[in-house]
Protein backbone atom coordinates (compact mmCIF):
# COMPACT_ATOMS: atom_id res chain seq x y z
CA UNK A 1 0.00 0.00 0.00
CA UNK A 2 1.65 3.08 -1.04
CA UNK A 3 0.94 5.45 1.92
CA UNK A 4 2.91 6.59 4.66
CA UNK A 5 3.32 4.84 7.35
CA UNK A 6 4.78 4.81 10.95
CA UNK A 7 6.22 2.11 13.41
CA UNK A 8 7.66 2.36 16.95
CA UNK A 9 10.25 0.67 18.04
CA UNK A 10 9.67 -0.40 21.72
CA UNK A 11 13.52 -1.51 22.39
CA UNK A 12 14.42 2.26 21.51
CA UNK A 13 12.21 3.32 24.40
CA UNK A 14 13.27 0.89 26.81
CA UNK A 15 17.15 2.12 25.34
CA UNK A 16 16.28 5.89 25.72
CA UNK A 17 14.95 5.26 29.07
CA UNK A 18 18.37 3.61 30.36
CA UNK A 19 19.88 6.29 28.79
CA UNK A 20 18.12 8.90 31.23
CA UNK A 21 18.96 6.40 34.50
CA UNK A 22 22.04 6.23 33.91
CA UNK A 23 22.45 9.75 33.56
CA UNK A 24 20.56 10.36 36.75
CA UNK A 25 21.21 6.83 38.34
CA UNK A 26 19.71 7.92 41.97
CA UNK A 27 16.28 9.34 40.53
CA UNK A 28 13.32 8.18 39.64
CA UNK A 29 11.57 8.24 36.59
CA UNK A 30 8.11 9.72 35.85
CA UNK A 31 8.14 9.20 31.71
CA UNK A 32 6.19 12.12 29.88
CA UNK A 33 3.85 10.67 27.62
CA UNK A 34 1.74 13.52 26.82
CA UNK A 35 0.22 14.65 23.62
CA UNK A 36 -0.37 10.69 22.95
CA UNK A 37 3.00 10.02 23.59
CA UNK A 38 4.34 12.71 21.65
CA UNK A 39 2.77 11.35 18.77
CA UNK A 40 4.29 7.54 19.28
CA UNK A 41 0.89 6.52 20.98
CA UNK A 42 0.41 6.92 24.85
CA UNK A 43 -0.60 2.99 25.06
CA UNK A 44 1.96 1.56 22.75
CA UNK A 45 4.53 3.69 24.86
CA UNK A 46 3.31 2.82 28.36
CA UNK A 47 3.15 -0.47 27.81
CA UNK A 48 6.71 -0.53 26.06
CA UNK A 49 8.18 0.99 29.21
CA UNK A 50 5.65 -0.64 32.16
CA UNK A 51 8.53 -2.14 33.58
CA UNK A 52 11.13 0.47 33.28
CA UNK A 53 9.13 3.64 34.36
CA UNK A 54 8.27 4.73 38.04
CA UNK A 55 4.86 6.71 37.03
CA UNK A 56 3.88 8.36 33.67
CA UNK A 57 2.96 12.17 33.25
CA UNK A 58 0.47 13.55 31.02
CA UNK A 59 -0.87 16.86 30.31
CA UNK A 60 -4.66 16.13 30.40
CA UNK A 61 -7.52 14.12 32.09
CA UNK A 62 -8.66 12.37 28.68
CA UNK A 63 -5.03 11.48 28.45
CA UNK A 64 -5.10 10.04 32.12
CA UNK A 65 -8.28 8.40 31.34
CA UNK A 66 -7.16 6.87 28.18
CA UNK A 67 -4.38 4.58 30.07
CA UNK A 68 -6.29 3.71 32.74
CA UNK A 69 -8.74 1.96 30.29
CA UNK A 70 -5.75 0.46 28.63
CA UNK A 71 -4.42 -1.79 31.28
CA UNK A 72 -1.48 0.93 32.66
CA UNK A 73 -1.40 0.65 36.29
CA UNK A 74 1.20 2.77 37.33
CA UNK A 75 0.74 6.02 39.19
CA UNK A 76 -0.10 8.75 37.04
CA UNK A 77 0.81 12.50 37.26
CA UNK A 78 -1.74 14.55 35.48
CA UNK A 79 0.47 17.74 34.56
CA UNK A 80 -2.70 19.85 34.47
CA UNK A 81 -3.65 18.98 38.15
CA UNK A 82 -7.39 19.42 38.66
CA UNK A 83 -9.58 22.18 36.64
CA UNK A 84 -12.81 21.74 38.29
CA UNK A 85 -13.99 19.68 41.69
CA UNK A 86 -14.83 16.44 39.60
CA UNK A 87 -11.11 15.96 38.77
CA UNK A 88 -10.13 15.57 42.71
CA UNK A 89 -13.02 12.55 42.38
CA UNK A 90 -11.61 11.43 39.00
CA UNK A 91 -8.06 11.43 40.62
CA UNK A 92 -9.09 9.72 44.01
CA UNK A 93 -10.52 6.96 41.42
CA UNK A 94 -8.00 6.23 39.42
CA UNK A 95 -5.04 7.01 41.35
CA UNK A 96 -4.00 9.94 39.61
CA UNK A 97 -1.65 12.82 41.36
CA UNK A 98 -2.37 15.98 40.86
CA UNK A 99 -0.13 18.86 39.69
CA UNK A 100 -0.83 21.92 41.80
CA UNK A 101 0.55 25.17 40.02
CA UNK A 102 -2.15 27.70 41.10
CA UNK A 103 -3.30 29.16 44.08
CA UNK A 104 -6.86 28.43 43.38
CA UNK A 105 -5.78 25.15 42.43
CA UNK A 106 -4.65 24.43 45.86
CA UNK A 107 -8.02 25.96 47.18
CA UNK A 108 -9.77 23.77 45.16
CA UNK A 109 -8.24 21.20 46.67
CA UNK A 110 -9.30 22.48 50.34
CA UNK A 111 -12.77 22.38 49.75
CA UNK A 112 -12.43 18.68 48.66
CA UNK A 113 -13.59 15.56 49.87
CA UNK A 114 -12.36 12.85 47.46
CA UNK A 115 -12.92 9.05 48.79
CA UNK A 116 -9.23 9.09 49.59
CA UNK A 117 -6.63 11.27 49.58
CA UNK A 118 -4.49 12.07 46.32
CA UNK A 119 -0.76 13.10 45.90
CA UNK A 120 0.11 16.44 44.82
CA UNK A 121 3.06 18.04 43.47
CA UNK A 122 3.48 21.56 43.96
CA UNK A 123 4.80 23.57 40.89
CA UNK A 124 6.77 26.33 41.95
CA UNK A 125 7.81 29.13 39.45
CA UNK A 126 11.63 29.37 39.92
CA UNK A 127 12.03 31.64 36.37
CA UNK A 128 10.00 30.11 33.57
CA UNK A 129 7.22 32.43 34.20
CA UNK A 130 4.25 30.13 32.54
CA UNK A 131 2.85 28.29 35.45
CA UNK A 132 3.53 27.80 38.73
CA UNK A 133 3.30 29.15 42.35
CA UNK A 134 5.42 32.44 42.82
CA UNK A 135 8.56 31.80 45.27
CA UNK A 136 7.23 33.81 47.48
CA UNK A 137 4.39 31.93 48.35
CA UNK A 138 5.25 28.53 47.72
CA UNK A 139 6.59 27.48 51.45
CA UNK A 140 2.98 28.76 52.68
CA UNK A 141 1.09 26.87 49.80
CA UNK A 142 2.80 24.30 50.18
CA UNK A 143 1.88 23.76 54.23
CA UNK A 144 -1.79 24.79 53.07
CA UNK A 145 -1.80 21.36 50.86
CA UNK A 146 -0.22 19.76 53.28
CA UNK A 147 -3.17 20.21 55.99
CA UNK A 148 -6.16 19.37 53.56
CA UNK A 149 -7.39 16.62 54.02
CA UNK A 150 -7.96 15.85 49.91
CA UNK A 151 -4.21 15.26 50.07
CA UNK A 152 -1.96 12.61 50.69
CA UNK A 153 1.36 12.73 52.07
CA UNK A 154 3.70 15.85 52.11
CA UNK A 155 2.76 17.47 49.01
CA UNK A 156 5.84 17.36 46.11
CA UNK A 157 7.77 19.89 44.98
CA UNK A 158 8.46 20.59 41.30
CA UNK A 159 9.77 23.16 38.84
CA UNK A 160 9.95 23.23 35.13
CA UNK A 161 13.62 24.53 33.15
CA UNK A 162 13.52 27.40 30.60
CA UNK A 163 16.62 26.99 28.81
CA UNK A 164 17.90 23.26 30.24
CA UNK A 165 18.95 22.52 26.70
CA UNK A 166 21.20 24.80 26.27
CA UNK A 167 23.96 23.32 28.84
CA UNK A 168 25.84 26.95 29.83
CA UNK A 169 23.07 29.00 29.83
CA UNK A 170 22.63 30.71 33.67
CA UNK A 171 19.20 30.88 33.67
CA UNK A 172 19.22 27.06 34.77
CA UNK A 173 21.52 27.48 37.20
CA UNK A 174 19.29 30.08 38.86
CA UNK A 175 16.35 28.76 38.44
CA UNK A 176 17.98 25.75 40.32
CA UNK A 177 19.12 27.73 42.88
CA UNK A 178 15.91 29.69 43.68
CA UNK A 179 13.89 26.13 43.46
CA UNK A 180 16.15 25.10 46.12
CA UNK A 181 16.55 28.09 48.38
CA UNK A 182 12.60 28.11 48.74
CA UNK A 183 12.24 24.59 49.63
CA UNK A 184 15.16 24.45 51.97
CA UNK A 185 13.76 22.04 54.58
CA UNK A 186 10.54 21.47 53.65
CA UNK A 187 9.99 17.35 54.02
CA UNK A 188 9.24 16.76 50.44
CA UNK A 189 10.13 14.92 47.39
CA UNK A 190 11.55 17.19 44.80
CA UNK A 191 11.39 17.33 40.82
CA UNK A 192 12.97 19.64 38.44
CA UNK A 193 14.77 17.86 35.75
CA UNK A 194 12.92 17.59 32.02
CA UNK A 195 15.26 15.96 29.31
CA UNK A 196 17.66 18.82 29.50
CA UNK A 197 18.07 18.67 33.05
CA UNK A 198 18.63 14.96 32.95
CA UNK A 199 21.72 15.58 30.12
CA UNK A 200 23.05 18.68 30.70
CA UNK A 201 22.29 19.57 34.57
CA UNK A 202 23.17 17.12 37.47
CA UNK A 203 22.50 19.20 40.37
CA UNK A 204 18.75 19.37 38.53
CA UNK A 205 18.15 15.03 39.39
CA UNK A 206 16.90 15.15 42.56
CA UNK A 207 14.01 12.42 43.84
CA UNK A 208 12.33 12.12 40.43
CA UNK A 209 13.42 13.19 36.58
CA UNK A 210 10.82 14.12 34.12
CA UNK A 211 12.34 12.95 30.74
CA UNK A 212 10.06 13.16 27.46
CA UNK A 213 11.44 13.87 24.38
CA UNK A 214 14.65 12.32 25.16
CA UNK A 215 12.69 9.02 25.44
CA UNK A 216 11.73 9.30 21.96
CA UNK A 217 14.83 9.98 20.86
CA UNK A 218 15.12 13.55 19.98
CA UNK A 219 17.99 16.14 21.24
CA UNK A 220 17.78 17.74 24.54
CA UNK A 221 20.93 19.80 23.89
CA UNK A 222 21.14 22.46 21.34
CA UNK A 223 23.70 22.00 18.48
CA UNK A 224 23.67 18.11 18.91
CA UNK A 225 21.45 15.57 17.74
CA UNK A 226 19.69 12.57 19.51
CA UNK A 227 22.23 9.57 18.25
CA UNK A 228 25.01 12.22 19.68
CA UNK A 229 23.51 11.71 22.47
CA UNK A 230 23.00 7.80 22.15
CA UNK A 231 19.21 8.60 21.99
CA UNK A 232 18.01 6.17 19.02
CA UNK A 233 15.20 7.43 17.17
CA UNK A 234 11.77 5.64 18.48
CA UNK A 235 9.74 6.47 15.73
CA UNK A 236 10.02 5.74 11.72
CA UNK A 237 8.08 7.30 9.47
CA UNK A 238 8.12 6.14 6.03
CA UNK A 239 6.51 5.69 2.79
CA UNK A 240 6.92 4.53 -0.55
CA UNK A 241 8.23 6.31 -3.75
CA UNK A 242 4.87 6.51 -6.40
CA UNK A 243 6.55 8.18 -9.35
CA UNK A 244 10.38 8.62 -11.36
CA UNK A 245 10.21 11.10 -14.16
CA UNK A 246 14.00 12.44 -15.99
CA UNK A 247 13.70 16.41 -15.85
CA UNK A 248 16.06 18.42 -17.61
CA UNK A 249 18.29 21.64 -16.44
CA UNK A 250 15.85 23.79 -15.38
CA UNK A 251 12.63 22.50 -14.92
CA UNK A 252 11.01 23.47 -12.54
CA UNK A 253 8.77 21.37 -9.77
CA UNK A 254 6.02 21.12 -8.34
CA UNK A 255 3.41 24.77 -6.91
CA UNK A 256 5.05 27.85 -7.66
CA UNK A 257 7.52 26.15 -9.67
CA UNK A 258 9.82 26.46 -6.83
CA UNK A 259 11.85 23.68 -7.46
CA UNK A 260 14.37 24.18 -10.18
CA UNK A 261 16.05 21.19 -11.55
CA UNK A 262 20.25 22.01 -11.24
CA UNK A 263 20.96 19.22 -13.86
CA UNK A 264 19.43 16.49 -16.23
CA UNK A 265 17.74 14.22 -13.06
CA UNK A 266 15.73 12.02 -12.10
CA UNK A 267 12.75 13.37 -9.81
CA UNK A 268 10.96 10.92 -7.71
CA UNK A 269 7.32 11.61 -6.03
CA UNK A 270 6.91 9.88 -2.77
CA UNK A 271 3.22 9.38 -0.95
CA UNK A 272 3.72 11.97 1.43
CA UNK A 273 2.43 15.62 2.11
CA UNK A 274 1.56 18.05 4.52
CA UNK A 275 -1.98 15.89 5.05
CA UNK A 276 0.11 13.43 6.68
CA UNK A 277 1.65 15.85 8.69
CA UNK A 278 5.30 16.28 6.79
CA UNK A 279 5.70 19.86 7.35
CA UNK A 280 5.00 22.42 4.83
CA UNK A 281 7.78 24.70 5.44
CA UNK A 282 10.54 21.81 5.37
CA UNK A 283 12.66 23.64 2.81
CA UNK A 284 14.11 22.95 -0.55
CA UNK A 285 17.04 20.28 0.45
CA UNK A 286 15.98 19.09 3.64
CA UNK A 287 17.46 15.06 3.81
CA UNK A 288 14.87 12.47 2.89
CA UNK A 289 16.26 8.78 2.94
CA UNK A 290 16.07 6.64 -0.45
CA UNK A 291 16.55 3.69 -0.08
CA UNK A 292 18.64 3.94 2.49
CA UNK A 293 20.21 6.86 0.78
CA UNK A 294 20.13 10.99 1.33
CA UNK A 295 18.23 12.41 -0.59
CA UNK A 296 16.88 16.16 -0.90
CA UNK A 297 13.41 17.59 -0.93
CA UNK A 298 12.35 19.41 -4.03
CA UNK A 299 10.65 21.97 -4.76
CA UNK A 300 7.31 22.66 -2.49
CA UNK A 301 5.85 19.77 -0.22
CA UNK A 302 2.19 19.39 -1.29
CA UNK A 303 -1.21 17.82 0.34
CA UNK A 304 -0.52 13.95 -0.37
CA UNK A 305 3.07 13.88 -2.51
CA UNK A 306 6.37 15.30 -2.05
CA UNK A 307 9.26 16.14 -4.88
CA UNK A 308 12.60 14.78 -4.35
CA UNK A 309 15.82 15.20 -5.82
CA UNK A 310 16.85 11.81 -7.08
CA UNK A 311 20.72 12.40 -8.18
CA UNK A 312 21.92 10.50 -5.00
CA UNK A 313 19.80 7.43 -5.47
CA UNK A 314 19.66 7.31 -9.63
CA UNK A 315 18.41 3.56 -9.53
CA UNK A 316 15.41 4.47 -7.52
CA UNK A 317 12.12 3.21 -8.90
CA UNK A 318 8.33 3.38 -7.90
CA UNK A 319 7.29 1.55 -4.49
CA UNK A 320 10.71 1.69 -3.43
CA UNK A 321 11.21 2.96 0.16
CA UNK A 322 11.45 6.50 1.07
CA UNK A 323 12.36 7.90 5.04
CA UNK A 324 11.22 10.97 6.13
CA UNK A 325 12.86 10.64 9.54
CA UNK A 326 14.05 7.57 11.95
CA UNK A 327 16.56 5.45 12.19
CA UNK A 328 19.06 6.51 9.90
CA UNK A 329 17.89 10.71 9.83
CA UNK A 330 17.24 12.28 13.11
CA UNK A 331 13.83 13.75 13.31
CA UNK A 332 16.17 17.17 14.50
CA UNK A 333 17.92 17.20 11.76
CA UNK A 334 14.55 17.43 9.48
CA UNK A 335 13.20 19.91 12.19
CA UNK A 336 15.75 22.19 11.95
CA UNK A 337 15.18 22.67 7.91
CA UNK A 338 11.30 23.23 8.55
CA UNK A 339 12.32 25.71 11.80
CA UNK A 340 10.81 24.14 13.98
CA UNK A 341 11.63 20.91 16.95
CA UNK A 342 11.29 17.41 16.81
CA UNK A 343 8.63 17.55 19.67
CA UNK A 344 6.42 19.14 16.77
CA UNK A 345 7.31 17.07 13.99
CA UNK A 346 6.44 14.07 16.38
CA UNK A 347 3.11 15.64 17.58
CA UNK A 348 1.78 16.34 14.31
CA UNK A 349 1.81 13.12 12.49
CA UNK A 350 -1.40 12.75 11.24
CA UNK A 351 -4.72 10.73 12.23
CA UNK A 352 -4.21 8.95 8.54
CA UNK A 353 -0.89 7.80 8.77
CA UNK A 354 -1.04 3.85 9.62
CA UNK A 355 0.94 2.19 12.56
CA UNK A 356 3.09 -0.21 10.98
CA UNK A 357 4.73 -3.06 13.64
CA UNK A 358 8.49 -2.57 13.34
CA UNK A 359 9.91 -5.02 10.66
CA UNK A 360 6.48 -5.67 9.00
C1 LIG B 1 6.62 18.19 28.80
C2 LIG B 1 7.17 18.25 30.18
C3 LIG B 1 8.33 17.54 30.54
C4 LIG B 1 9.18 16.79 29.53
O1 LIG B 1 9.95 17.73 28.80
P1 LIG B 1 11.01 17.26 27.68
O2 LIG B 1 11.66 18.50 27.25
O3 LIG B 1 10.20 16.64 26.59
O4 LIG B 1 11.91 16.29 28.35
C5 LIG B 1 8.71 17.54 31.85
N1 LIG B 1 8.00 18.23 32.79
C6 LIG B 1 6.90 18.94 32.48
C7 LIG B 1 6.18 19.69 33.54
C8 LIG B 1 6.46 18.99 31.17
O5 LIG B 1 5.37 19.71 30.86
Amino acid sequence: MRTATFSVDPDALRHNLAVARRAAPNSRVVAVIKANGYGHGALRVARALAGDADRFAVARMEEALVLREGGVTQPILLLSGALEPADVELAATHDLELEVHSAWQVELLERSRPERPVVTWLKVDSGMHRVGVALGDARALWQRLAEAPAVAGAPRLMTHFACADEPDNPHTTAQIEAFDAVTAGLDAERSLANSGGVLNWPASHADWIRPGIMLYGGTARVGRLGPDLDLRPAMNLDTQLVAVYPRHKGDTVGYGAAGVCPDDMPVGVAAIGYADGYPRHARQGTPVLVNGRRAALLGRVSMDMITIDLRAAPDAKPGDPVRLWGEGLPADEVAECCGTIAYELFCRVAPRVAYREPGA
